[in-house]
């Protein structure tokens, strides 16, 4: 059985407004996630990937298990970034540790990297670096196109080519940990290891016992030593380790991709050598085995690499990412090539957004025929017109014979025959007369009968 204490401790630091570390340290679950991105992005990132982190392993507590809680953490951040648009480019770095049981039902502890938050083993009071930083600097590095010096003062080393949540798919490293009593993990974020060597760290974790001590001393040296950037330490003891066997495994499990060829073996990580007086838990006379597990999603081939007593099966280094001009001070991501945001959004699923423009366009496209309709309507029955209805003079609305399928209306039939106009009116009424308004065709049909009796009166008196 596998007994774990941890310590843990994080902090702004000394320049920025806000801490976007985030951390977890629980029985058997360690977590340190840095996250990037404008507003409040590196913090809902970070904090997405701890939360997801957590849920996820605590459903599967595996090796497998850690490496499916990546991916879930990766889709958790891509898919709120595509929701939220002050969210758009969040991402995060996040490296895990969870203790589980290994293939030959050992405990083991199981770890796990995306980005350039980093993980140290002390073993015998031996420092050695696990994980390898998803940074422009660190690829060129391995790629052979610039020194370890180099890299510490390059203005590219802040430049990650790989985070949680930057794109759908993600490769996650994933190693396997043989620990014994006294040995002493670190998980810790970017702003402690850009501000104090690892030969300081290693003085710190031999000297201080407690580790929530030692994950405050080494925090305490990062702000010390300028604190430009959030500080997130966690520290994990193997207070009593898995008894047994005395054979380490050289190689564990590989899960997922198959494993390539050997190739030539680059330098080791950073390894510190023992100080003299010790550490502080009692020192195992063999160093751990450490294992990685490719967990590569979409990486090629994976070359295995032997460097002193630590088998590292490693994913086949990519092609060297595209550099970016970083932004003073800040972190950035190497972007990838990436897809048309529609069709991210049509692929994912997510449902599309009615915008304003949206609405405005659909109002716009219903409003032209209902305009051109009122338009005709007004015009075919804006017109009053007098004409002969089964003998009687009558007025209506609209034009003669219609107009656009608007028909004229009968408004007024008067009292007034054709046989009480004069005769010379009727075929100017058989044509129709046209009126301004209502009241303007009522006094015409009335002119017309007064003109009619005025004749008649007037007829006899002249003899007509
Ligand atoms: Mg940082």
């Amino acid at each position: 059985m596998t007994v774990l204490r941890a310590g843990l401790a994080t902090d702004i630091g000394r320049a920025r407004h806000t801490n976007e570390d985030r951390a977890a340290a629980g029985d058997t679950l360690f977590a340190v996630a840095d996250g990037m991105g404008g507003a409040r992005g590196g913090e809902v990132a970070a904090r997405l990937a701890i939360e997801t982190l957590q849920a996820a392993y605590a459903r599967n507590p595996t090796i497998a298990g850690l490496r499916e809680a990546f991916v879930a953490a990766n889709a958790a951040i891509w898919e709120q970034s595509l929701r939220v648009d002050g969210l758009r480019g969040m991402g995060t770095t996040l490296t895990a540790a969870g203790l589980t049981v290994g293939a030959d039902g050992r405990d083991v502890i199981g770890l796990a990297n995306v980005g350039d938050s980093r993980a140290y083993l002390m073993s015998g009071g031996t420092v050695r670096q696990i994980t390898a930083d998803h940074s422009l600097a660190e690829e060129r590095v391995r790629h052979g196109e610039m020194t370890e010096a180099e890299a510490e003062v390059h203005p590219h080393r802040h430049i990650l080519t790989r985070a949680l949540g930057v794109a759908p798919e993600v490769d996650v490293d994933l190693w396997e940990l043989h620990v014994h009593t006294g040995d002493r993990l670190l998980l810790c974020s970017d702003g402690l290891t850009n501000e104090v060597g690892v030969d300081q760290i290693a003085q710190v974790l031999r000297s201080v016992r407690d580790p929530r001590k030692a994950a405050r001393a080494l925090v305490d040296r990062a702000n010390a030593h300028g604190g430009s950037d959030n500080v997130t330490v966690v520290v994990v003891d193997v207070l009593v380790g898995e008894e047994g066997s005395s054979e380490p495994s050289s190689v564990a499990r590989v899960a997922a991709a198959p494993a390539g060829p050997v190739g030539p073996a680059p330098a080791p990580p950073a390894l510190v050598p023992p100080a003299s007086g010790g550490g502080p838990g009692p020192s195992p006379e063999r160093p751990p085995e450490v294992t990685s597990m490719t967990a590569a999603v979409t990486a090629g081939a994976p070359e295995a690499v032997r460097a002193g007593g630590v088998a590292v099966i490693a994913p086949a280094p990519a092609a060297p990412p595209r550099p970016v001009p970083p932004r003073p001070g800040g972190r950035e991501l190497a972007p990838p090539p990436r897809e048309p945001r529609r069709e991210r959004r049509r692929r994912l699923g997510v449902p599309r957004r009615v915008t304003l423009r949206v609405v405005l366009f659909f109002l716009v496209l219903l409003a032209v025929p209902a305009g051109a309709v009122a338009v005709v309507r007004w015009y075919a029955m804006d017109n009053w017109y007098v004409a002969i209805d089964r003998g009687n003079l009558a007025v209506y609305q609209g034009r003669p014979g219609g107009f656009l399928g608007f028909e004229p209306r009968l408004v007024d039939l008067s009292t007034v025959t054709t046989s009480e106009v004069l005769p010379f009116r009727l075929a100017a009424l058989r044509r129709t007369v046209s009126e301004p308004t209502l009241i303007a065709a009522e006094h015409y049909i009335a002119n017309l009968h007064q003109e009619y009796v005025a004749q008649r009166v007037s007829a006899p008196m002249t003899g007509l």
